[in-house]
C-alpha cells in the first residue's frame, strides 16, 4: 500500500511536470527556471507545488492573485499517479519499468501539446524513440523485428505524405505517425496497431460528444495505446 501511495506521488508529480512543460512549450516559454502563476508571475513555493494536495487545499485558486488553476492540472497529476501504479503492477521494477513509464510519461506531454497547440515538439518523439531503444536493451536488438514493429508508423507517414502530395496541402498528422513508429519501438507492433484501432474509436467518441470536427488525434492514440498495452502486452 505504501508503495502504491509513493508511486502514486511520484507519478502525480511527473504529471504536473508534463503540464508545466506543455504549458511553456505552447507559450513559446523556455523549458527551464521555477514554475510561476500563470496569472501573476508569482514564483511557486514548496508547499505550493504538491501534486494533488496543493491543488485541493487552495481549492484551484493562487494563493496571491486568486487566479484559477485550470482543473486539467489537477486531472493530469491524478491520472499520471495512477498510470505509473498501473504500469509498476504490470511489470515490477527494473529497466522494462523504467521504459514503459518513459514513454508514457512522454507520450503525456505530447498529448498536452498537441490539445494545446495541434502540433507536438520533435524533441519530445525522440525521447520516445529512446525509451523504445532501452526497453529493448536486455533483450537485444533485432533488424527484422524492428521493421515489423514500425511498419504502422511508417504506413501512416506514407499515407500522409501521399495525401499532401495528391491533395497540395500541408501534410497533416505526420508528427501522428512518428509517434506511432516510435509506439511500435516501445511496446510492440501488434500493440501499436491495436492502439491505432482503439485511439480511432476514442477520437471519433470525443468528436460525436463534443460536437467539434477537428481534434488532436495523438491524446486519443496515446490513450488507445494505455489501454491496448495494460490489457494484452
Ligand atoms: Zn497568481
Amino acid at each position: 500500500m505504501i508503495r502504491y501511495l509513493f508511486l502514486f506521488m511520484i507519478g502525480a508529480c511527473f504529471g504536473s511536470f508534463a503540464e508545466c512543460m506543455a504549458s511553456r512549450y505552447a507559450s513559446f516559454d523556455t523549458y527551464f527556471g521555477r514554475s510561476r502563476c500563470d496569472h501573476c508571475g508569482h514564483k511557486l513555493a514548496f508547499r505550493e507545488l504538491v501534486p494533488v494536495f496543493s491543488f485541493l487545499f487552495s481549492k484551484g485558486r493562487c494563493a496571491y492573485c486568486a487566479g484559477k488553476i485550470p482543473a486539467s492540472c489537477l486531472l493530469s497529476e491524478l491520472f499520471a499517479g495512477m498510470g505509473l501504479c498501473m504500469i509498476a503492477e504490470k511489470c515490477g521494477r527494473g529497466t522494462e519499468f523504467f521504459a514503459y513509464a518513459a514513454f508514457f510519461g512522454v507520450s503525456m506531454f505530447l498529448a498536452l501539446c498537441d490539445r494545446k497547440t495541434m502540433t507536438v515538439p520533435a524533441a519530445g518523439l525522440v525521447l520516445c524513440v529512446l525509451a523504445g531503444i532501452l526497453r529493448r536493451a536486455k533483450t537485444g536488438i533485432d533488424a527484422q523485428e524492428i521493421f515489423l514493429d514500425v511498419m504502422a508508423g511508417a504506413g501512416w507517414i506514407i499515407l500522409c505524405l501521399a495525401e499532401s502530395r495528391i491533395f497540395h496541402r500541408e501534410s497533416a498528422g505526420i508528427g501522428d505517425g512518428f509517434y506511432l513508429a516510435a509506439a511500435g519501438l516501445a511496446l510492440s507492433g501488434r500493440i501499436a496497431a491495436g492502439g491505432l484501432i482503439a485511439g480511432s474509436f476514442i477520437g471519433i467518441t470525443e468528436c460525436l460528444v463534443s460536437g467539434r470536427r477537428k481534434i488532436p488525434f495523438l491524446p486519443s492514440l496515446a490513450e488507445g495505446l494505455f489501454l491496448v498495452w495494460i490489457w494484452k502486452g
